[in-house]
């Protein structure tokens, strides 16, 4: 068992002068990167960074990012990453709640930090210069200590810092990379943001592991998905529904008029992926869209397979090596694991060496998330009669999946409710076929306030990054309630949908 960051070096050894990224025309080397990240680690190691600190990287789709992200890991700091697009509430959150001792932002982001002043955090711009040498061992971690802390929503109003060990994420990449034959042949395009595990964790270190070559892009430009495969000659396309979507949604022409016959892999994952887009996908391009489930938490769990059955709204079956159980939701609050039959809806429990060691800081969160050393993923799915896993959707109405980010209904209200216009409010996901959900609000306003829809999505886009700012914001004199402050939200989304379909 080794440390990510041995894992990565490994592969320079490997692979030294295969492409490793191409990015805006140019190709990066695992030799020119590495030899970046190994001076990045030195430069960290030099500004006193000690094994097992936190190290923000906040960058945008690069080849510096990834440099820094293997950086970081060569000289055993634990990587935080950062949203490019947080508002500064959310970026001094992370940061101070993740204690992060050092960061590597974007202009923007260290404007706002350098005004805050964080005490012991210090600021190293995009990147960080010292003399590394990437064939020297990175410094030595233990594979059960952090490797990565990465932020994602729950239940509970203000995101939590999901620790990932080394030897999580390295058995769970890998694991990924044998079930879908992924070789240092394959070459992935990657529009997914990298701040996620999606992007990060299969796009970014799962190719470097297994020393394939990632075509980045800054960001998914549907119109541009098909010609980029086909000149670049891409093997692998990762996306979240939405993507797939978008893609669907271009004429025909733009899709059909490129060679893909390279393509041997299409995937989609972070949301429910509905069986129509998988027919339509098809249809339209003659070959299998994959799914796979998985969790910031516990990494991907979930897949449907290369060559076993299949089909169009399931999500396959385990990966190797992990346990999926699916359990009554009551019984579990109650502290007990009962499985249920099969055909019947269970909440999916898992156990294995993917499985993360808790949040950050936050025992309490941390205990309530596991179950006799199995995880509550908090979602519902159903075993069908083939052993397909058919993922129904959460239990709790208060998590929306818009555009496959995970953001909490709870750290929506808080925000709006400080607006001086909102007497109360109540978040939903609101069902829609390009988005998955739609983040709405529905308000009551307060006594003699005046204020519009628009003035109130601009206090939110000051306060929350883009994917949480609702949609629509729809006043509403009486909330459907159950009591004083708690919403019937199961109804207000049968309310909206139907006002939805209505306009
Ligand atoms: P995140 O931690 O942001 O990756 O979000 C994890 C959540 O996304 C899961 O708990 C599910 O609710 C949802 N999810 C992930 N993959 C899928 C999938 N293939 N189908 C349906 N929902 C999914």
């Amino acid at each position: 068992m080794t440390s990510l960051g041995d894992a990565l070096s490994n592969t320079v050894a490997r692979c030294g002068s295969a492409t490793a990224i191409l990015y805006d025309g140019t190709e990066h080397s695992f030799r020119d990167l590495g030899a970046r990240a190994a001076a990045i680690a030195c430069g960290l190691t030099e500004r006193g960074l000690r094994v097992g600190d936190r190290v923000a990287v906040g960058l945008r789709n690069s080849p510096e990012l990834v440099a820094a992200v293997v950086g970081v890991l060569h000289a055993g700091g634990v990587l935080v990453p950062l949203n490019p697009a947080y508002t500064e509430d959310e970026l001094l959150y992370v940061l101070a709640d993740s204690g992060a001792r050092m960061a590597l932002l974007e202009r923007e982001h260290a404007a706002m930090v350098a005004t805050a002043r964080l005490p012991g955090l210090s600021l190293l711009g995009t990147s960080v210069d010292g003399c590394g040498d990437i064939s020297r061992p990175s410094a030595p971690v233990d594979p059960a200590a952090p490797a990565l802390v990465v932020y994602t929503s729950g239940t509970t109003g203000r995101p939590k810092g999901a620790v990932l060990a080394h030897h999580a994420l390295l058995s769970n990449l890998t694991t990924v990379a044998r079930a879908w034959r992924w070789t240092d042949q394959d070459r992935l395009l990657l529009t997914l943001p990298c701040f996620h595990l999606h992007g990060l964790g299969l796009g970014i270190l799962t190719s470097w592991l297994v020393g394939s070559s990632v075509i980045l892009r800054p960001r998914f430009v549907a119109e541009d998905v098909c010609a980029d495969l086909a000149r670049l000659r891409a093997t692998m396309f990762f996306g979240v529904p939405t993507m797939y979507n978008r893609l669907l949604a271009l004429p025909e022409a733009a899709t059909t008029a490129h060679d893909l016959r390279h393509m041997r892999l299409w995937v989609s994952g972070s949301a429910p992926l509905p069986a129509a887009t998988v027919e339509r996908f098809r249809e339209r391009f003659g070959t299998e869209l994959h799914d796979r489930y998985g969790m910031t938490e516990c990494g991907f769990v979930l897949a449907t397979s290369l060559s076993g059955p299949r089909r169009a709204g399931t999500v396959g079956v385990p990966l190797p090596g992990i346990e999926v159980r699916l359990v009554d939701p009551a019984a579990a609050d109650g502290g007990r694991l009962i499985d249920v039959p099969d055909d019947s809806d269970g909440e999916i429990a898992i156990h294995g060496p993917n499985l993360f060691s808790g949040y950050w800081n936050r025992p309490e969160d941390t205990r309530r998330a596991f179950l006799d050393g199995y995880l509550r993923s908090g979602d519902l799915a159903r075993r069908e009669a083939d052993g397909l896993f058919r993922i129904i959707g959460r239990i709790s109405v208060d998590i929306i999946k818009t555009r496959g980010f995970k953001v909490s209904a709870v750290e929506i209200e808080d925000c709006l409710q400080r607006h001086p216009a909102v007497q109360e409010v109540a978040v939903v996901g609101v069902p829609d076929a390009d988005q998955g959900e739609r983040v709405v609000a529905a308000i009551t306003p307060a006594a003699g306030s005046d204020s519009t829809a628009d003035a109130i999505r601009a206090y939110a886009r000051q306060h929350l990054a883009p994917h949480k700012v609702p949609s629509r914001i729809v006043f509403l004199d009486d909330i459907p309630r159950i009591g004083p402050g708690k919403f019937k939200k199961k109804e207000l989304v049968r309310l909206l949908t139907a006002d939805v379909e209505r306009t």
